[in-house]
């Protein structure tokens, strides 16, 4: 095989048939180059503004394809991604040229009841481990669409509704079996390599590939009591200063968010929201579905909604893929911040921002922090400042490629401005539209862990194999 080195810090994938052949002998799944009938639903990721033509997919069947895999791209100096569920929005799950290490089809998930452990594969989606946590009761606390995959969303943090009760996905993770850059296997747990362990709760892929996630599980659902409530977006201005207080009271159980959005014309939707600019207020409460109701009451029984969904949505895996139709087909750019406080400038900003959205598919977001989330030091893990109680997320998106420039270009002035809001700082690394290259927005966000993940970078991937990614540069 030869290599070029034109790309990032790795080179182009060209091979020869018989290198392919050869390739084919060696790994148990499937390889896809340029140009083969699956090649182009392989290589898609879920923002379609993201268009990258890898030289070579490998959709890994197991730990040993991986190793494989992880020495290929060492020995031939290749640029190389690594995909589970392909949701980051800048793309990082595939790469022009370079090699993709497609772990999708390493999904099993593996509950053990009595021990409340979980058991996940590298590439899993965070609905294939509530399909199998829920049989028992329980659930792992994940993100809010059920397509995500656990590898990007947990090493790099994951919030969702269960965050504010038992922490970020990565705070429930109790050890991961890892193929690092010189194609070892190891564990990493609080006893085993506690370095690359406490690295990887928040610092990202930057360290290797995990092929299995151990997680702890706790009692949620079928049932739980939650709020799904659409109220006229103009309609923010008296109820986002409400939705603040009751947040900020509200007990640890409970999760919410706002949004403004606005619904498409879509027949599957209920008829009072469809085409409607909307302010959602949703919130879920961890814990026995008959005490939450009475802590969720508050935030259904908000100004006049135009549409109450809450007794429509079934049971936790529902919510869970709630918003699966509306995250789906979109053309992406997404900025993040936290917030110290939501005082009267922020309301102020962000209703004005959300009542003027360039696009019906561009929505604000923020959800509430603190709780559980908020009790783990700031070092205790690679994922650094929990203090905000809010983020606020532009999430640029739109339907329409031709307005795609358009939005993205809304995310950078708006998130900008938004940064001289009262104790506005750092990002959610999850919803990074490039911070991947801006250096500035990671040192902000990791602070002083900084230099520790580079020291451990340096001694896990002193090459910086694993580079496509919010990347940490090993230490000089
Ligand atoms: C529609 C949508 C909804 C979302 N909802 C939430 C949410 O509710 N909460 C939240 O916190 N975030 C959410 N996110 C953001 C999400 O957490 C990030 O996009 C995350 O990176 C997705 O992980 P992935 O495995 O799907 O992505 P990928 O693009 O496949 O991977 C993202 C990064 O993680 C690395 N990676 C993935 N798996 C592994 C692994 N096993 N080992 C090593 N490295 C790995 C990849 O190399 C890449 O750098 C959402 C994103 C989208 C698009």
């Amino acid at each position: 095989m030869s290599t070029s080195t034109s790309h990032g810090t790795g080179g182009m994938v060209q091979l020869d048939a018989d290198q392919l052949a050869q390739l084919r002998m060696q790994f148990r799944g499937e390889l896809l180059t340029p140009g083969e009938p699956d090649y182009d639903a392989a290589r898609a990721v879920q923002n379609l503004a993201i268009d990258r033509h890898p030289g070579l997919i490998i959709r890994c069947s197991g730990e040993a394809d991986v190793i494989d895999g992880v020495n290929l791209a060492r020995e031939h100096h290749l640029l190389l991604a690594v995909r589970a569920g392909g949701h980051h929005v800048a793309g990082h799950g595939s790469v022009d040229g370079g090699l993709v290490l497609d772990l999708r089809d390493m999904n099993g998930v593996w509950v053990n009841p009595a021990r409340r452990t979980v058991h996940v594969q590298g590439g899993a989606t965070w609905g294939q481990v509530d399909r199998e946590t829920q049989v028992f009761g329980l659930a792992v606390p994940g993100g809010v669409v059920s397509t995500t995959g656990v590898g990007g969303l947990t090493l790099g943090g994951g919030i969702g509704w269960l965050h504010r009760r038992w922490g970020l996905a990565c705070d429930n993770l109790l050890s991961a079996t890892v193929v690092l850059a010189d194609g070892s296997l190891v564990t990493a747990s609080a006893d085993e390599h506690p370095d690359l362990f406490w690295a990887i709760r928040g610092g990202g892929g930057n360290f290797g590939i995990v092929v299995d996630f151990t997680f702890e599980a706790h009692p949620v659902g079928p049932e739980v009591a939650l709020a799904a409530v659409f109220h006229p977006i103009e309609a923010g201005a008296d109820l986002l200063p409400q939705w603040r207080d009751l947040a900020l009271a509200a007990p640890d159980e409970v999760t919410t968010r706002a949004m403004y959005w606005s619904m498409p014309p879509s027949d599957e939707l209920p008829p009072p929201i469809q085409g409607q600019d909307v302010l959602i207020i949703a919130a879920m409460y961890a814990g026995d579905a008959t005490e939450g109701a009475e802590a969720i009451r508050p935030f259904r029984e908000l100004g006049a909604p135009m549409f109450d969904m809450t007794e429509f949505i079934p049971d936790y895996r529902a919510f869970q893929a709630g918003f699966d139709a509306l995250a789906s087909d979109l053309h992406a750019y997404w900025k993040s911040l936290y917030l110290n406080e939501l005082d009267d400038e922020a309301l102020a900003f962000i209703h004005a921002q959300g009542m003027s959205r360039p696009d019906p598919a561009t929505l604000i977001h923020i959800p509430i922090m603190g709780g559980a989330t908020a009790r783990v030091a700031p070092d205790a893990t690679a994922f650094g400042d929990r203090g905000a109680p809010f983020m606020l997320s532009f999430d640029a998106q739109t339907r329409d490629p031709s307005n795609y420039a358009t939005v993205r270009e809304w995310a950078r002035t708006t998130s900008e401005a938004a940064r001289s809001l009262n104790g506005a700082r750092g990002a959610y690394l999850n919803f990074s539209g490039d911070e991947a290259t801006d250096t500035r927005v990671l040192d902000q966000q990791y602070g002083q862990n900084m230099s520790r993940l580079r020291a451990i970078k340096k001694q896990y991937d002193p090459h910086n194999l694993f580079c496509v990614n919010n990347n940490i540069t090993p230490a000089a």
